[in-house]
């Protein structure tokens, strides 16, 4: 619901551009209005929570008012729920003031309001997870990401995984892709099994969300969330293994279809034949092959329909997960689904290049952004729909950073969405994205070679190992390529992006976009 978003700062110039705002004052005189009396006969739950680990330099306290026991027991999963939370307020208000009600989830009526400045949430007339569900996107993108720039830290809508090679060291990234471009599934995936066979592992520590410090000259990053709320459609034993296990217990599935005959859930994309008897998410009976007043087929579970399991059901989580100071950084990635033009993976030739990068990440929409399916938005870190305050000292604060670090880490871009003529995808995915952060890590190290080109740092196609797959040198290359003429479209439409920022943009990206125009140039 991002058009019913808001960001309530007291001046417009602090949400910026690219967020929906409201003047505070007004804003809590519009919601106490809807949400007087709301709650009248229902049951009010307190939930006292926390984003990070409990007594941790990292965690940040939140307190939750909802009339949804749904909230409450996704919350229970979601975040570390307990009153121990109280202990550490010490009377003190430093925790974030978080009110949902569901009032009579009038559309109409519909706000999720934040207010940076007051540490309060409003969430109102809605039932969705990403509105209702607090600790989220609400406090650990929205208000975290005001609370980073202010303290110095980051929050950031990325997974972070370990990746242990055959010598037993194991060396983390953080990933942004925007909402249903698979970070789940990237933060899970199971090596392909020649990778296996040497040794190499994955640890996932966090599948959504990465909260960052600097501490000696490093960052450090931890999951502040307990628990995934993953996408269901889509998730099989082919794609994503760990998921699917970990969803066979202790498990709430959200708008998913009921195979009413096995008393089982099922999904689109679950690899498994379609129940012979079933009702879709919206309760209705339910049959393969049934097609609405279009003649499309009707769907048994919504697009967007979701799991929500503890995180210590993840068969590949990290030992580090419950480690309150974070794992170190070797690398972040941003990426997005683009069916043409950017490469599979390239690499920022520095820090501010690399914040350029991410600045101008762009992808076709999904179901789980408002708006039309399939349309290229820009999607700056994937923090769009989530960034708590103005997009140009986000990028201020970013460049910040990583500023005067000595090796600060090195910043790339992937892209597993390219399709050929037919619109089938060239690059395999899931698992075998591992060959990818491979190539990765060892730039990390300095042990392999990359190529200039005009947008960054490109693979040798060598240098991507394809053993145990199907793709085709030449199919490699294809997907490894910098076509010029669209890069410089690409840059033009950039330039229209950049404009809506004015003035506030920061020179140094401003600068960036002279660069990649100039290098294309020539
Ligand atoms: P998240 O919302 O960013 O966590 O995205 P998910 O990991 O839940 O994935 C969203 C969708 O993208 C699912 O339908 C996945 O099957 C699909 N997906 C994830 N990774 C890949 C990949 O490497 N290649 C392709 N083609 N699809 C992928
Ligand atoms: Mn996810």
């Amino acid at each position: 619901m991002e058009d019913r978003t808001f960001i309530c700062t007291p001046t417009q110039e602090e949400a910026g551009v690219t967020n929906n705002w409201m003047d505070p004052a007004e804003a809590y005189k519009k919601l106490d209005a809807i949400a007087d009396g709301a709650m009248k006969g229902r049951t009010m739950y307190v939930i006292p929570f926390s984003m990070g680990k409990i007594g941790s330099s990292f965690a940040k306290y939140g307190i939750e008012l909802t009339d949804s026991l749904y909230v409450v027991l996704n919350m229970k999963i979601m975040t570390r729920v307990s009153s121990k939370v109280y202990e550490q307020l010490k009377g003190g208000d430093d925790f974030v003031k978080g009110i949902h009600s569901k009032v009579n989830l009038d559309a109409e009526n519909r706000y999720i309001c934040q207010f940076p400045q007051d540490n309060t949430i409003y969430s109102l007339n809605s039932g969705y997870g990403g509105n209702v569900l607090l600790g989220k996107k609400c406090f650990a993108l929205r208000i975290a990401s005001y609370q980073g720039w202010k303290e110095g830290w980051m929050a950031e809508h990325m997974l972070i995984l370990g990746v242990e090679r055959p010598d037993g060291d194991v060396k983390y990234v953080c990933a942004a892709f925007p909402s249903a471009c698979g970070k789940t599934n990237l933060a899970m995936m199971i090596p392909p099994e020649g990778y296996r066979a040497k040794g190499y592992k994955i640890w996932t520590v966090g599948d959504d969300i990465a909260w960052i410090r600097k501490r000696n000259g490093a960052f450090y990053a931890v999951n502040p969330e307990n628990g995934f709320f993953g996408v269901a459609p889509g998730t099989s034993a082919k794609s994503n293994p760990n998921a699917l296990a970990m969803t066979k217990r202790n498990t709430i599935f959200t708008n998913v279809a009921l195979d009413t005959k096995h008393n089982t859930v099922w999904w689109e994309g679950m690899g498994v034949p379609a129940p012979e008897r079933a009702e879709d998410w919206k309760g209705n009976k339910w049959k393969e092959g049934m097609t609405d007043a279009d003649g499309k087929p009707i769907k048994a579970a919504h697009p967007n329909s979701r799991f929500t399991v503890p995180a210590k059901n993840c068969p590949c989580l990290s030992k580090e997960f419950e480690n309150g100071r974070g794992v170190p950084i070797s690398a972040f990635i941003f990426g997005g689904r683009r069916a043409k033009l950017t490469p599979l993976v390239y690499e920022a030739r520095d820090w501010e290049h690399g914040v350029f990068m991410g600045s101008v990440m762009s992808s076709e929409t999904t179901a789980a952004a408002t708006g039309k399916v399939g349309v290229v938005r820009h999607d700056p870190m994937a923090m769009l729909p989530f960034c708590g305050y103005n997009m140009c000292d986000y990028f201020e604060h970013w460049l910040s950073m990583g500023a005067r670090m000595k090796n600060p880490p090195k910043i790339f871009n992937v892209n597993w969405f390219r399709t050929d003529e037919s619109g089938n995808y060239i690059w395999p995915g899931f698992g075998d994205n591992l060959r990818v952060l491979d190539w990765i890590l060892r730039r990390c190290d300095g042990t392999v070679d990359a190529y200039e080109t005009p947008i960054g740092y490109l693979p040798y196609p060598k240098d991507i190992d394809l053993s145990g797959t199907n793709v085709t040198e030449e199919q490699l290359s294809s997907i490894l390529d910098v076509d010029k003429i669209a890069w410089y479209y690409e840059a033009v439409d950039i330039g229209e992006f950049y404009k809506k920022f004015g003035d506030k943009l920061p020179e140094k990206l401003a600068k960036q976009l002279r660069i990649l125009k100039k290098n294309l140039k020539e």
